[in-house]
């Protein structure tokens, strides 16, 4: 029991969010990423290129063994044969590695027609092209202001914001609170939202696919919120909202441009809270940078 433990918290199985497990091979087809899965190589060469949302599934990778030996005493009697988070061999894959292009494209699809932002969340319910969703409770949308003039953009929601729903709402998130009021402001006053709205296993950076399938919603949401100023948390936020290489350390406290509805908005990167909670003396940057944002809000709005 105790090496099954040990696995699950190593596949980033770190806590239980229901009463009952959920059976997502069960559910088969249901699976988010299921429609985005990649074809068979047999169905590629035999003409399309590219897989689309109605392929077949492409067969299970070799399982991989959960348990640090095949050869351990413990591993008969401890685990059962199959584990109930791995597919049968045979079995097609459920989750994706959705080729990014299919399920981006489809995302672009979805949020372009989102009229407002409860449409939009509405289109996010729906949407099963990232894989995350598979594994996580909670759609965490945003919380907030949906008119604020300053939009937060942190990296992903962590456990706390699985179990409520809403991006922020844990001890970084607390961090976040206190460093808004410093400079005035309070919920009402922002705008908070991720680049990815569902929260990664245990905890994990985000992966280049997955903040490209959730892109476009972001994109969408910047769009209709029409924030006069952003703040990118962390630099996993700041390259992914700016596309932009480096630290943290060398791309914070400068302003950028993103390209937004038509509109250019200034970016702000800065440290992100969970950073600063383990980083105290980091505090007089991400200060800096705060001070920076309201000295802006101040000034004449940005249009
Ligand atoms: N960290 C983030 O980047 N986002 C959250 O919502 C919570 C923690």
């Amino acid at each position: 029991m105790a090496t099954l433990l040990a696995w699950w918290r190593e596949m980033g199985v770190d806590g239980a969010t229901d009463a009952a497990a959920t059976d997502w091979l069960a559910r088969a087809d249901a699976a988010p990423g299921t429609g985005y899965a990649l074809r068979a190589p047999a169905d590629t060469s035999a003409g399309s290129e590219r897989a689309t949302p109605s392929v077949a599934a492409r067969p299970a990778p070799a399982p991989r063994s959960p348990l640090p030996s095949p050869s351990s005493p413990a591993r008969e009697s401890m685990v059962p044969a199959r584990s109930p988070l791995q597919p049968a061999a045979e079995a097609p894959r459920r989750f994706p590695t959705a080729p990014p292009d299919a399920a981006a494209l489809a995302a672009r699809e979805a949020a372009r027609g989102a009229p407002d932002l409860e449409a939009l969340r509405a289109v996010l319910e729906r949407f099963d092209g990232c894989a995350l969703k598979a594994t996580a409770k909670s759609l965490c949308f945003y919380r907030g202001n949906p008119q604020a003039r300053l939009m937060i953009v942190g990296e992903a929601p962590g456990r706390d914001e699985d179990l409520q729903g809403k991006p922020f709402v844990g001890r970084a998130g607390q961090l976040l609170d206190k460093m808004l009021a410093a400079i005035g402001l309070g919920e009402d006053d922002v705008h908070i939202t991720n680049v990815v709205y569902w929260r990664p296993p245990g905890n994990r950076t985000p992966t280049p696919q997955e903040v490209q399938v959730c892109r476009p919603f972001l994109e969408r949401q910047i769009e209709l919120v029409a924030p006069d100023l952003l703040m990118t948390m962390g630099g996993s936020a700041a390259n992914a909202l700016l596309e932009m290489e480096g630290g943290i350390m060398r791309q914070r406290g400068r302003w950028r441009d993103l390209a937004a509805g038509g509109r250019t908005v200034p970016v702000m990167p800065t440290l992100h809270p969970a950073y600063l909670l383990r980083t105290p003396v980091a505090k007089r940057l991400a200060w800096r940078d705060l001070l920076a944002v309201q000295e802006r809000l101040l000034a004449a709005p940005v249009t």
